[in-house]
């Protein structure tokens, strides 16, 4: 147990219990593999006193004015702010990413709740000439109602404001299950969110047994909505189960992203932009680049320049000073580098540097980049969600598309070009849901964020991302 670590309860109606039964999980911090703490189990009674909670909260909160539900987020983005150090520190110990990176993640997440706060204020409805004069026709949007989250453990605080952030500026409840094995900062998030002046049941957290909080929160008559980011195998189970209750959904899962290197490409921009990116949260983010797809006559430069940087990288604990790349947040990421670089091995790739886990405490993998392969390897097959990246020369830019196309995913893609002609015939071929170009991704709030394909459904960011909270209602009064 680590002092600095808080056990972490549920929160329902605006107060924090352990479950009914008493039971707990243990927390590890992956730097070192030891328990420094515990989370609140959930069991059924728990689900049906937060699922009571959710309903009463959202009878309340969908007739809240936008401008005070605005304020009420504004001062958790705020509060959120204030913390961001400490929350930070939490998120470092469970997580495993430099503190510098956990910093990042939780200001980035009060800026994307100040900003759905600001989007709420501008869902219009529209009225619709009719075609008799006397009748009057109006287009209103409402919140869809109580809303089911399940977030991941690679980014504890920003998965959950992405839909938090839509959900209450649209005037929806909000119910989320958040990581196990990540539970302090989301609960630190949440705390802002109360303390602000939440009113009791608009937002409701529980850890438990994945699979059995999502069969009895999915079909429950109380949810009208599910969200989910987290593994492509996961989400086609739940969203197949929230189609049998007929619930709205939106689905962030998995990606590959390819990234183009074109003839006419600047290497030094490519490498210090996707290459630096590659490693950022030890390559557990679902835009992660990954296959590094590079013009032939550049492959040794980008490839020198690439394990150059990666080898520069300093591997060790999130909190301590200067780490630039902490350990993988599970053993779970830990073997699945290593059958993917054994396979790369046993084809004849070549590991251009690291290939191996570090030390035996905690989940260190070193970064990783391997060339000689052909598109059958797993690394160019399954997602990695590691440090690891393969490097794939192409002669024509039209065969590099083909392979960027050629996964069932379709979340982010990368590309490095100096022609336009070439960013327009990239713009309209390449299969995602978004294609940075000469840069680095930028998933900021006001833009669209999510995938196509087995990458999901559904986006997080833009006015889209509230539309998918909201129902739509047309009414028509005739004067009488
Ligand atoms: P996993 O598939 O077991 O779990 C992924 C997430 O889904 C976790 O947060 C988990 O708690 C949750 N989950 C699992 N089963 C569930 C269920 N039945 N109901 C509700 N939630 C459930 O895999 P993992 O080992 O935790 O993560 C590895 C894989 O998950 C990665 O390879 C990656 O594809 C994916 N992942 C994606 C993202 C993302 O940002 N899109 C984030 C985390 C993990």
């Amino acid at each position: 147990m680590s002092d600095s670590y808080p056990h972490v309860q549920l929160l329902i109606a605006n107060e924090w219990v352990d479950a009914a039964s008493g039971k707990t999980i243990d927390v590890r911090n992956p730097a070192t593999g030891q328990v420094i703490g515990t989370v609140a189990h959930a069991g059924i009674a728990d689900l049906d006193r937060a699922l009571a909670a959710a309903q009463a909260g959202f009878e309340v909160w969908r007739f809240t004015s936008v401008y005070e539900r605005a304020a009420v987020m504004r001062r958790a983005a705020a509060l959120l702010r204030e913390r961001a150090d400490g929350i930070a520190r939490l998120l470092t110990q469970e997580n495993g990413k430099p503190l510098a990176e956990a910093k990042v993640e939780v200001n980035a997440g009060a800026d994307i709740i100040e900003w759905f706060a600001d989007e709420g204020r501008r869902v219009y409805g529209r009225t619709i000439p009719g075609r008799n004069l006397a009748a009057q026709q109006m287009v209103i949007k409402e919140p869809v109602g109580p809303v089911a989250a399940f977030t991941p453990w690679n980014f504890p605080v920003n998965q959950i404001v992405r839909k938090i952030g839509a959900a209450l500026a649209t005037g929806c409840s909000f119910l989320c299950k958040a990581p196990e094995e990540t539970p302090a900062a989301p609960a630190a998030l949440l705390r802002c969110f109360v303390d602000a002046g939440i009113p009791p049941g608009v937002v409701g957290l529980v850890f438990g047994n994945p699979a059995e909080i999502s069969n009895y929160l999915i079909p429950h008559p109380v949810i009208r909505k599910v969200t989910f980011t987290g593994s492509t195998a996961v989400g086609k189970q739940l969203a197949a189960l929230a189609g049998q209750h007929m619930k709205r959904v939106t689905m962030e899962l998995g990606g590959h992203a390819p990234v183009i290197v074109a003839e006419d490409a600047d290497v030094t921009l490519a490498v210090k932009t996707a290459g630096a990116a590659k490693f950022r949260n030890a390559g557990q983010v679902c835009i992660s680049p990954t296959r590094f797809l590079v013009h032939s006559s550049l492959v040794n430069e980008f490839t020198a320049a690439f394990a150059k940087q990666a080898q520069g990288l300093k591997l060790g604990d999130g909190l301590a000073e200067g780490t630039q790349l902490g350990p993988l947040a599970n053993p779970r990421r830990v073997t699945a580098m290593e059958q993917i670089v054994a396979d790369a091995r046993q084809r004849g790739g070549q590991i251009l540097t690291g290939g191996e886990r570090v030390g035996t405490a905690g989940n260190f993998f070193a970064p990783t980049i391997i060339g000689g392969l052909d598109t059958k390897a797993d690394l160019f097959n399954l997602e990695p969600f590691g440090p690891v990246a393969g490097v794939l020369p192409f002669d024509r830019l039209e065969d590099a598309i083909a392979e960027a196309n050629r996964l069932p995913y379709g979340l982010a893609a990368y590309a490095f070009t100096r022609s336009f002609k070439n960013v327009q015939l990239l713009s309209q071929r390449v299969e995602s849901g978004m294609l940075w170009i000469n840069q680095a991704a930028t998933p900021s709030a006001e833009l669209p964020f999510g995938g196509i394909k087995d990458s999901g459904y559904g986006t997080e960011g833009g006015p889209e991302a509230l539309e998918a909270y909201l129902n739509t209602k047309a009414v028509s009064v005739t004067g009488v």
